[in-house]
């Protein structure tokens, strides 16, 4: 396996819902370490797209691969949890009756000592170690939305799956969020796939972007090549209300 393997790679992806095509042909490929941002107003089919990769829904045709291993064909299915997948939706709230420390440890295997030390680093790194023992709902949404990110990324996922993940949040808090947020995958080394209908947030958050539109990719560059050189007059609509 070489430096380039595609840590994410997505060909030809297609699903139907009751003879209607949701997600039409999709391809993408995601290097180690590179944010994704996949962006499309709502109802173009985004979450049906991660929702494949998680594998909690199955596509008609198209393949799947992590690491250049087969996931997911129309004969093949790794079970989710055998998929090295993190995810963060925005309504995938913490265990009520665990402790936050429980939480970022729910997905560990192994000595207790080293999943104890694993948990402790990351509630650090989100300036939450002093929580450990408290429960979810003692924490603001900000800081719960800061034990769910430790807790996905606790297992160390190969790819990690966000749907709109900050969109349950105060806009106060949302920037600081998103910064914070990106700044933990990136030393973590995760790649990831985010899946957003608002373009200012992909533009600050992805290393490339890919517009998505019934159900089709219709654009991939990076951030500012998008911005630039929009596509089509839809694109630059899509991307005229960021000031
Ligand atoms: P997005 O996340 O971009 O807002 P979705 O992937 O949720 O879009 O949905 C895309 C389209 O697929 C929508 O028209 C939605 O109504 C339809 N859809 C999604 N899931 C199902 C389902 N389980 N059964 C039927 N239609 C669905
Ligand atoms: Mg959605």
């Amino acid at each position: 396996m070489t430096a380039q393997t595609p840590r994410l790679e997505i060909r030809n992806l297609t699903r139907r819902f009751e003879g209607k095509t949701v997600v039409n042909d999709v391809s993408l490929s995601i290097l180690p370490g590179n944010v994704t941002c996949l962006l499309g107003p709502s109802g173009c089919g985004k979450s049906t797209t991660l929702r494949m990769i998680a594998g909690v829904d199955m596509q008609d045709s198209g393949t799947i691969h992590v690491d250049g291993r087969l996931i997911c064909d129309t004969i093949t299915r790794v079970p989710p949890e055998r998929r090295s997948i993190g995810l963060m939706f925005q309504d995938f709230a913490l265990f009520p009756h665990l402790s936050v420390g429980d939480n970022v440890a729910f997905g560990l295997k192994g000595p207790k000592a080293a999943q104890r030390e694993r948990v402790m680093q990351l509630l650090g790194r989100v300036g939450l170690g002093g929580y450990v023992d408290n429960w979810p709902h003692e924490l603001s949404g900000g800081e719960q939305q800061r034990v769910a990110l430790a807790r996905a990324l606790a297992p160390r996922p190969r790819v990690m799956l966000m749907d709109e993940p900050f969109s349950g949040l105060d806009n106060r808090l949302r920037d600081g969020i998103r910064d914070e947020t990106l700044a933990l995958l990136k030393e973590e080394g995760t790649s990831v796939l985010l899946v957003t209908h608002e373009p200012e947030e992909a533009m600050r958050m992805a290393d490339e972007i890919a517009l998505m539109r019934d159900g089709r990719i219709v654009q991939r560059g990076a951030p500012y090549n998008i911005y630039n050189a929009p596509v089509d007059k839809a694109a630059v609509a899509f991307f005229s209300d960021i000031n």
